[in-house]
């Protein structure tokens, strides 16, 4: 190391900038920025000065900041009682001279370019809000520190500096709380590396804030056990691809996964290699319900300080008990995080090619639970479900369509409603079979699809047929051609043609 790295207080402290070029408008906005009072001396300027401050004004702003242009050539006594001087004129004479003459005067000098005639050089800087970073070469290779720096750039998370600022927020608190400096360091390392700096880094101020407090009660309290949260996390509806960008960075970070029966292989292989791997699909141990063994495990795993991710099928909050989960979570004072995961629904029905609502055929869409068991309080609202202009997705329903079917059609729904059974929706063994309120369960009986399933029910199912993209060419001889549909609707002559086919399956 030749040069000594430091981090100067300028606050209005008198500087010299001397040139009128791009590199002497840079150093003077970075003196600005640090709060010192620049004279920049040059005979002519680039237009980008005229923005620094009202041209000739040597008010300081309330950091101390304050601009000073002198129209001339440099000349000796400007050199004196100078901090710093940068010498960036396009005369290498000049600036040589300069260096010398403010060296003279006890001034710090940098010759741009030059650091053989430089008291100091300028570093590469990344900077967040109250946090510095600064790379130097020695001089020798600034475009090598200037290409670290944009590696850093990448690599720093942008909200860094509001940690940095949380941190000097807390600073004396922590310390009048936590006497031990090793103690206090440690409590510092919980901080940046658990759930109060993920949050902070996350944009989650508030919950940061309180998190913090909670972190400061219990080491005061003398509990300094490493802190570990859970990550409900939706694992989307089966294709990777359609996992959330959240979702893939917390299944890189994670210490332990606890995984159900809906997530594929294709997506746990995604998880970071080294985290611990729970099946939480299939029964463990014996004694109490599953949900809650799930629960206390997830508990356990975070008050042992490891980052749980709890994964699950789809959006974690449908279906899922998901929201049980929260709630254990919240009553044993551990923090977690829900992340939207894309539901089967949404998932089944787009690449079905079935529109869940449309401008013509549905103006609402409800998700419902196809399981009785789901529903031990009461019955579903049947009269409800079968109410027209709407589009109903029936999730676990594999085992009751036949059920289902009996009860809309009981309720009111026209049997010749179009209806589609989705197996592995998104997957690449993607089962579609399409027919009537009516038909369904027969169909369904016929082909046995496998699991997980969902059943959509509503006119647009008719829409995906109306595309022609999906069944045999046969079966496309006897349909009414495309262009019966009307407007971007579907059709009376497709509803028919639908209600009188037998249904068909298709593997997409
Ligand atoms: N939380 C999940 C749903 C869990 S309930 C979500 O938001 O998707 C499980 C039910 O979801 C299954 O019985 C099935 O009806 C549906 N399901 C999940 N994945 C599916 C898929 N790939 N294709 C079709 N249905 C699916």
């Amino acid at each position: 190391m030749n040069w000594f790295p430091i981090f100067l207080d300028l606050r209005g402290a008198d500087c010299l900038v001397i040139g009128g070029g791009p590199v002497a408008l840079r150093k003077t906005r970075q003196l600005l920025a640090a709060g010192a009072r620049v004279t920049i001396v040059a005979p002519q300027r680039i237009d980008g000065f005229a923005t620094l401050a009202p041209a000739g004004t040597d008010e300081a702003d309330h950091t101390g900041a304050a601009v000073t242009f002198i129209d001339s050539v440099f000349t000796p006594d400007l050199a004196i009682g100078r901090r710093i001087v940068f010498a960036a004129s396009d005369d290498p004479e000049v600036n040589r001279q300069a260096a010398e003459l403010a060296a003279k005067h006890g001034a710090l000098v940098n010759v741009v370019d030059d650091p053989t005639h430089s008291s100091f050089i300028s570093p590469a800087i990344v900077e967040r809000e109250g946090l510095t970073i600064a790379v130097g070469s020695d001089g020798v290779a600034p475009i090598l520190a200037r290409e670290i720096t944009s590696q850093i750039e990448a690599m720093i998370p942008p909200r860094l500096g509001a940690l940095a600022q949380l941190l000097s927020r807390w600073r004396s608190t922590v310390r009048d709380t936590i006497a031990s400096p090793d103690l206090r360091r440690h409590f510092w390392q919980r901080v940046i590396r658990g759930p109060v700096g993920r949050r902070v880094l996350a944009g989650r101020d508030e919950e940061a804030a309180r998190l913090m407090s909670l972190e400061l009660e219990r080491a005061a309290a003398g509990d300094t056990r490493p802190r570990g949260e859970v990550h409900i996390v939706g694992a989307g509806p089966g294709d990777p691809e359609l996992l959330t960008l959240r979702a893939l960075k917390l299944m890189n970070d994670c210490d332990v996964v606890l995984h159900d029966r809906l997530v594929p292989a294709a997506v746990l292989a995604l998880v970071r290699r080294d985290a611990e791997r729970i099946d939480v699909g299939k029964p463990r141990g014996a004694g109490g319900g599953r949900q809650e063994r799930i629960n206390e495990l997830m508990i356990e795993l975070a008050r042992a300080g490891r980052r749980v991710l709890r994964l699950k099928g789809g959006d974690p909050l449908i279906f899922g008990r998901g929201g049980e989960e929260m709630e254990a979570l919240a009553r044993a004072g551990v923090p977690f995080e829900v992340v939207p995961g894309i539901t089967a629904a949404l998932g089944a029905a787009s690449s079905a090619s079935i529109p869940l609502t449309h401008r013509k055929l549905s103006h609402a869409v409800v998700f419902v639970t196809g399981h009785p068991d789901d529903d031990p309080d009461g019955p579903l609202d049947w009269t409800r479900l079968a109410a027209p202009a709407q589009t109903v997705v029936f999730y676990m329903a594999l085992g009751t369509v036949g059920a289902i079917s009996d009860r809309l059609i009981e309720h009111g729904l026209d049997p010749a409603t179009p209806a589609a059974l989705v197996a592995h929706g998104t997957l690449a063994d993607q089962l579609v079979l399409t027919g009537t309120i009516a038909t369904l369960p027969e169909i369904v009986a016929a082909q046995q699809p496998p699991t997980p399933a969902l059943l959509i029910v509503g006119d647009v199912v008719a829409v995906r047929e109306g595309l022609g993209l999906f069944n045999s060419a046969a079966a496309a001889a006897d349909r009414p051609a495309l262009s019966d549909r009307e407007n971007g609707g579907v059709s009376a002559a497709w509803l028919t043609w639908l209600g009188n086919s037998s249904g068909n399956s298709s593997n997409i």
